[in-house]
């Protein structure tokens, strides 16, 4: 365990895992520094932190504060290839994400979820499952509550599900999930990670420290993850939507099985059709779920009473309203080429897509034949609309709204009945939004003010 009391620790970004951890770190007696490269005057938590006796070094990262300490935890949303921390690396300073922090006094199991799509919707699910067997449940990491702010209401009987990000594998030194899941891995964040190569071995790193006790759940149709497959010590288990498979989950004609051990008898699960979620690739999420949630021990007429109950977390392919037969459908966390495609598996055709925003070196060709299949008009929005429509020329009409407010209505007057209006933008929001939560709420609002046509 860290020693922590009397200790000098530097957090560096104060976003919520940020805010978390300088807290918890104060709590066990660190004297503790925050970093943010923003200016003091964006800092809304300021003078809050001042107040309560931290130190605060605001508007840039400064070689000296880092220099002076024990420890540096480092916010997911702070990249490990920022100056300052290479420089301090190299100098010989331990340097840990927020998680790892959490994770080292999280008491009781833990279930490891990662993934470049899907992770928050396998968390969330995961968490109701284990509630609806009794365990005592917590639920966070890279969605809700940060790991550090788990620790406080963890027994040694908790189960924590635990969303992890590429990103906070980066800096893993121990992290070991009793069970990890890697639920597909797909290009995403090359941006910031570089190349397909490293992210791909940033997200095999949840099962670097997992042991033969441990178990380790993949996609058997996602040859990347084979990657992960080779590193593991672990148990593994498959899960594929397409074909039996030796151990793990499966779907075998209307129906959801699950192989408890290779060479035993297929366990019936459920009937897929009573999944209330939209999409072929929630099939694939909640068979990832079903097999997390038998290892963990959990009887399989609780999984199927847990998954019926379960609708769309916000922001996920979430049905917002049907107008003048039209529906409308939020998937504002679609925020990569692969999510937009699998937004667009889940409709027959007729579909208005709403597209754009902040690119993020994404390659939006491959999108190209589904999009000629299903995809009416794209409307697109934000600062990657001329890319897109660049790549996407001669596939489909594509109309440059800019705006989401512009892009609303017009779907809106070009849809006709039976088809569906579909914000799915591939990119992130930060060019026109906050964040992708804001860029859904803002278009639930707009679709909900929209009058009847006639
Ligand atoms: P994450 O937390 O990994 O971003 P979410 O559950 O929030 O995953 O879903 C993100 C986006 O990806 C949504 O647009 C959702 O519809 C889509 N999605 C969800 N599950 C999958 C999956 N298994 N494969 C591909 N896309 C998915």
């Amino acid at each position: 365990m860290i020693e922590l009391n009397g200790k000098r620790v530097l957090v560096v970004g104060l976003g919520k895992s940020g805010l978390a951890a300088a807290r918890f770190l104060k709590e066990r007696g660190a004297r503790v520094t925050v970093s943010d490269a923003r200016p003091a005057t964006l800092i809304a938590e300021l003078s809050d932190l001042l107040d309560q006796g931290f130190m605060v070094e605001a508007g840039s990262h400064g070689l000296l504060t880092f220099r002076r300490q024990d420890l540096i935890v480092v916010s997911p949303g702070v990249p490990m290839s920022t100056p300052v921390l290479t420089q301090v690396r190299a100098m010989g300073a331990h340097i840990i994400g927020e998680l790892e922090l959490g994770v080292e006094f999280l008491q009781g199991e833990v279930i490891g979820v990662t993934g470049s799509n899907g992770k928050t919707t396998t968390t969330t699910l995961l968490g109701e499952i284990l509630k609806a067997a009794g365990r005592p449940t917590l639920v966070g990491g890279n969605i809700g509550l940060p790991v550090t702010a788990m620790v406080e209401e963890s027994t040694p009987e908790s189960w924590s599900v635990i969303e992890v990000s590429s990103f906070q594998l980066e800096t893993v030194e121990t992290f070991r999930p009793r069970i990890g899941v890697v639920l597909n891995i797909t290009p995403d964040h090359l941006d910031r990670h570089g190349d397909f190569a490293t992210y791909a071995a940033a997200k095999a790193r949840i099962t670097e420290f997992q042991t033969a006790e441990d178990f380790l759940v993949l996609n058997g149709e996602n040859k990347e993850t084979q990657m992960v497959a080779a590193k593991t010590k672990a148990q593994i288990y498959w899960f594929s939507a397409r074909r039996p498979i030796k151990q793990g989950a499966f779907v075998h004609g209307e129906s959801i099985f699950f192989i408890p051990r290779e060479g035993e008898k297929a366990e019936p699960v459920m009937p897929v059709a009573e999944i209330s979620l939209a999409g072929a690739h929630n099939v694939e999420n909640v068979l990832a779920a079903v097999c997390a949630a038998r290892l963990a021990g959990v009887e399989s007429e609780t999984i199927r009473a847990a998954v019926r109950e379960f609708k769309a977390v916000e922001h996920r392919l979430e049905f917002v309203r049907e107008l003048n037969a039209v529906r409308y459908y939020n998937d504002s966390k679609a925020t990569n080429v692969d999510a937009t495609m699998k937004a667009l598996e889940a409709f027959d055709g007729g579909i208005h897509l709403i597209m754009g925003g902040k690119d993020k070196d994404s390659d939006y060709r491959v999108m190209a034949a589904l999009v000629r299949e299903r995809v009416r008009t794209v409307i697109t929005i934000g600062s990657a609309a001329e890319k897109i429509a660049r790549q996407l020329d001669g596939v489909v009409k594509i109309e440059a709204a800019e705006t989401l407010a512009r892009a609303v209505a017009f779907a809106h007057e070009t849809a006709v009945a039976g088809e569906t209006v579909l914000l799915a933008p591939a990119c992130s929001s930060f060019d026109q939004f906050e964040n992708y939560e804001q860029r859904g709420r803002v278009f639930k609002e707009l679709v909900q003010g929209l009058g009847n046509k006639d």
